[in-house]
């Protein structure tokens, strides 16, 4: 057999590849949150999509694509600038199966066609997708997300928005760095952050005063720089900048219409933790030009929905990372033998891992809830209100929860967890950065405590919302009871946000649970999460009877 002919010892023990395998028919919470969400896919389309997005060439793809990090070329060999990055084939190949998908565009595919509205589900449809993806390369989903997100902030300017759509929304990846109307398909990045604020984009000093006249739609001249420009190689960007009536929102692109380079001088790519398949630029605005979007001065406003929906993306993509974690985890320990029997026999690893598959479980149906908020918020005030109150609620614990979960996974694959050949060490990684951009942890926890002082009917028809669905469970109830002493505590709100935060989303994930997930799955979690027995360490307090079945839950046995 390969790999067994050393003259010393044979390999043996080792648990087979993980890879080869369908990430939707082996994700039971998943194929049931595509039903109770009211996917716009069919079953076997999302099986198809999960058989690609879980084969061994998609595994390896991602494998490349991270240790062939993108590199940046400031200047050709007689010092002209360039300005260009270069990326490994392996990452367009997965630029290329993303947009073939629509997972930057499905959503919106309605705007271009004879349908004058969305079908329902389809951004359920697209984040399944997603989720997915992320499984295997987490890091070229951030230009795919910023072209999505981009759309309805793009709209706000509808001249620009009409010579941008068709590109966008077409599913042809095309990689050339040519002006946005000689190409295929284009992708938009977003550059809010600067050196001195990132949080507070209100202290940018990214200048921008008009080339001729002034006003939405118009060209202006932006000098100054952006710290945080990610896949600086899409044809276009939302940026922010100060223009006379305020903090503003351009379209800049990266060429212009004459087909010259607009003056986006990329200074270097970030060294980062992690996400390096995705190249992150800092850069300098050497007179670019940039078109006005909305009115000057409301630059935040226009540019809020990209962010929102962005924000959904950071949760949808935590939740699949998370699944990828511990599917590795429970796929080896069915495999590897210590003390003569398999981990996953091993009491005190099964508790680690049931332990772990009740946040995933409970992550999982949190994300997908949200999303169908997204679908139906336009018709539906209910949606809306869950919309507005739990995005940054989500994407705070979601987030926030996910290295933790990858870190205890990555132990469970014991020292070949720590070895960056395999998945674990890449993911552990990647998986602190959702929580960080679009909105840190105190910032998703502040917009909560605006929702509130803002739009106080949006809590109460949420919480209605989980009282409904808790079916009369004490616990579920007596933690709802909690959570409106918190709420009633005005002035201790800022200091208690972080617990209020985080209480909202377990009542609201074991809420949900009740309601929707298998019995052994809700009652652990509601026994551990709401109860109090969880110790932010894993393996303490599911009863041994529910191990076996959130186990068997969790993954199937594979060949
Ligand atoms: C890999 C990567 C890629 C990125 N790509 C992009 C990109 O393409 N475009 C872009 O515009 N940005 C990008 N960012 C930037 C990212 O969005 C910012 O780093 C993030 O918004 C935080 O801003 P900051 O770094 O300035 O931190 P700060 O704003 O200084 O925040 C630091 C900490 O303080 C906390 N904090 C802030 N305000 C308060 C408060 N009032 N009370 C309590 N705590 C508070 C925050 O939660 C955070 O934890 C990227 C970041 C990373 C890591």
């Amino acid at each position: 057999m390969a790999g067994t002919n050393f003259a010393t010892h044979e390999v043996s023990n080792q648990s087979p590849p993980f890879r080869d395998l369908n990430l939707f028919l082996t994700d039971a919470a998943l194929q049931e949150a595509a039903k109770r969400e009211r996917a716009a896919a069919s079953h076997e389309e999302l099986a198809a999509f999960g058989a690609a997005a879980g084969s061994a060439e998609a595994f390896e793809l991602g494998r490349l694509a991270n240790e062939n990090q993108p590199r940046l070329r400031r200047f050709d060999q007689k010092g002209f600038s360039l300005d260009l990055v270069e990326f490994h084939p392996a990452y367009h190949e997965v630029m290329r199966r993303s947009c073939r998908a629509g997972l930057h565009c499905s959503t919106w595919e309605h705007l271009q066609g004879a349908e004058a509205l969305p079908r329902d589900g389809v951004q359920v449809a697209r984040l399944l997708c997603f989720y997915m993806t992320t499984q295997t390369e987490a890091g070229h989903l951030c230009p795919v997300t910023m072209t999505h997100a981009a759309v309805p902030t793009l709209r706000m300017q509808p001249e620009i928005a009409d010579a941008l759509l068709p590109r966008m929304l077409s599913r042809r990846y095309d990689e050339r760095f040519r002006p946005h109307g000689e190409k295929a398909g284009i992708t938009i990045g977003m550059g809010m952050t600067e050196k001195q604020g990132g949080t507070d984009v209100r202290a940018n000093t990214t200048m921008a005063r008009p080339a001729a006249a002034a006003g939405p739609g118009r060209e202006y001249i932006l000098v100054g720089h952006k710290w945080f420009l990610s896949a600086p190689m899409c044809d276009g960007f939302l940026m922010l900048a100060q223009a006379e009536g305020g903090l503003s929102c351009f379209f800049v692109p990266r060429f212009l219409p004459d087909g010259g380079v607009n003056p986006l001088r990329l200074q270097r790519l970030k060294d980062k933790l992690g996400n390096r398949s995705n190249a992150s630029s800092e850069v300098e605005l050497q007179g670019a030009h940039g078109w006005l979007i909305g009115e000057e001065g409301r630059g935040i406003a226009t540019i809020i929905e990209m962010v929102t929906l962005t924000r959904l993306d950071c949760v949808v993509a935590s939740a699949g990372q998370m699944r990828l974690a511990l599917a590795q985890a429970v796929h080896h320990c069915r495999h590897r033998r210590v003390f003569q029997r398999h981990l996953v026999d091993q009491p005190l690893m099964a508790a680690v891992l049931a332990d772990m598959a009740l946040d995933v479980e409970a992550a999982t149906l949190l994300a997908f809830r949200l999303a169908r908020a997204f679908d139906e918020a336009a018709s539906d005030e209910g949606a809306a209100a869950w919309r507005r109150l739990m995005t940054p609620v989500t994407k705070y614990w979601v987030c926030k929860i996910a290295p933790a979960l990858g870190y205890e996974a990555m132990e469970c694959l014991g020292g070949n967890g720590y070895v960056e050949e395999g998945l674990a060490a890449r993911l552990y990684r990647e998986l602190p950065l959702n929580a960080i951009w679009e909105g840190s942890g105190n910032v998703m926890c502040l917009d909560v405590l605006r929702v509130l002082a803002q739009d106080a009917a949006a809590v109460d028809s949420v919480l209605a919302d989980l009282e409904g669905v808790s079916g009369g469970d004490r616990r579920v109830q007596a933690a709802l009871r909690g959570l409106h002493n918190l709420l009633a505590d005005r002035e201790n709100l800022e200091r208690q946000a972080r617990h209020l935060v985080e209480t909202l989303a377990r009542t609201a994930a074991a809420a949900l649970l009740r309601a929707h997930a298998p019995a052994a799955v809700a009652e652990a979690f509601i026994a551990t999460r709401l109860d109090g027995g969880f110790r932010h360490t894993y393996g303490a307090g599911v009863a041994p009877a529910d191990r076996r079945v959130l186990l068997d839950r969790a993954l199937p046995a594979l060949e």
